[in-house]
């Protein structure tokens, strides 16, 4: 870093904390304050505004909280200082706060007596405090490169406030960008400046504080307390959630949900669809919808752990306890379920609902067929996949299953005598032949 040996600041009457009457007595290179703090505390929170106004951080370096001679005293260096760091060519983490600072604030706090009256004239007016500080920095105050280093704290609450309205770290920073840009009076430097807006890491840190404390750990123990806590909250909203731990399942029914169980369409089909994989625990989401004028709405969600056969027992299990007689209008259950193509859903729902017909839901199904046949291991050429595609949608749109034979036929037989034959396509097709009923 190629920096002037010492950068003095000046400091004026309007750097100086306002809540406490000061005066400069003293401003070389030593500037001294005389001042009318009483307590520790008074000092903290003087050096702490101070700090706040000439852009630094000081940290506490060594202190008397009481003695004959004085009521007390304390030192601090500022946040730049060698104080408790490592050497800054030792540094291998980032970039290195260490700058061998030597700017240091010492305050003291006199005795108020006869005597000490006598001798100096400030105690007389009640300021008992003298403020030392050595204003020589060993590095800039205004770079991008020491404001990211001041303490963010102050506006922690915000941006709670924005994890509480439900937005996530990278947002509530944009956010939070957003509103700093509209006032007028934002100085460019102030967008560097961690104590209004803070680093992405700072941000990120909170977040995980806050949700570790709002929706408690990810997994374990903690998460279900968290979750038994959480249930009562939601139950006064209106909102009814079951879980079971073994195997972990949860069902939630909102109260849209509930009155889409009066739909007459809740009866006749329901399309169920996961999202796996949803977080580092392979949790994965279900939803369970219906048709209506308005499109789809749902008619439930699951939270399964993996994606196991028992685990979506459990669930439905789950949704039947909490509607009771009025799920699926009355019926208990649909006259046709529309699945994606996942085997232990299917079985689930079969063992759940065995009066209720099955179907694969067809976008799943084409899609599954799409991925099999770009997947490189099953070594299809490139020029030939979509042509292999076309096949498989004639049988999957066959309006007949006279239809469907023949265009399974066609597809098989297509293979081998006009393009080469494909060992590992004609067995997963025959695979999904074999299924076709469902
Ligand atoms: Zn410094």
């Amino acid at each position: 870093m190629d920096l002037p040996e010492y950068i003095p600041i000046n400091i004026t009457t309007d750097n100086l904390p306002p809540n406490f009457e000061n005066e400069i007595v003293e401003s070389n290179d030593v500037i001294t304050i005389r001042c009318n703090i009483k307590s520790m505390s008074d000092i903290n929170e003087w050096v702490k505004e101070f700090g706040n106004r000439t852009d630094t951080k000081w940290n506490s370096r060594d202190s008397c909280p009481a003695g004959e001679k004085f009521v007390c005293w304390k030192k601090f260096v500022c946040h730049h200082s060698s104080f408790s760091k490592v050497p800054s060519m030792k540094n291998k983490k980032g970039i290195s706060k260490n700058a061998e600072c030597l700017a240091s604030i010492k305050v003291k706090i006199k005795l108020d007596t006869t005597r000490t009256r006598m001798t100096d004239k400030f105690i007389g007016r009640g300021l008992v405090g003298v403020i030392t500080i050595t204003p020589i920095h060993k590095h800039s105050l205004m770079t991008a490169e020491t404001l990211r280093f001041l303490p963010a704290e102050e506006c922690r609450e915000q941006f709670e406030n924005y994890f509480n309205d439900g937005m996530g770290p990278a947002e509530s920073a944009k956010y939070h960008k957003g509103v700093l840009e509209m006032n007028a009076d934002l100085q460019p430097s102030d967008l560097a400046n961690n104590r209004i807006n803070p680093t992405q890491r700072t941000i990120e840190y909170w977040h995980e504080k806050w949700r570790l404390l709002n929706l408690g750990p990810r997994n374990g123990h903690g998460m279900i307390e968290k979750l038994k806590e959480k249930i009562t909250t939601y139950r006064n909203r209106n909102v009814q959630v079951e879980f079971e731990e073994n195997p972990f399942a949860v069902a939630i029914v909102t109260p849209i949900m509930k009155r889409s169980h009066c739909l007459p369409t809740s009866k006749e089909i329901i399309f169920v669809d996961s999202t796996s994989s949803c977080d580092a625990e392979s949790h994965s989401v279900t939803f369970m919808l219906t048709p209506c004028a308005a499109g789809a709405v749902p008619v439930g969600i699951f939270i399964t752990k993996g994606q196991t056969e028992g685990s979506y027992k459990q669930d439905f299990r789950l949704i039947l306890n909490i509607l009771k007689e009025s799920a699926f209008c009355n019926e208990g259950g649909p006259a046709t379920f529309i699945t994606d193509d996942s085997d232990a859903e299917i079985s689930a729902l079969k063992k759940t609902w065995p009066q209720s017909q099955h179907f694969l839901c067809i976008f799943h199904v084409g899609q599954a067929v799409w991925r099999w046949l770009w997947d490189s291991k099953n070594g299809i050429p490139n020029n030939y996949r979509q042509q292999l595609m076309s096949h498989f949608q004639q049988i999957m749109y066959a309006e007949t299953p006279a239809c469907a034979e023949e265009a399974y036929l066609n597809a098989v037989g297509y293979v081998g005598s006009f393009i080469p034959t494909y060992p590992l396509w004609n067995e997963y097709l025959n695979k999904i032949w074999n299924r076709k009923e469902l």
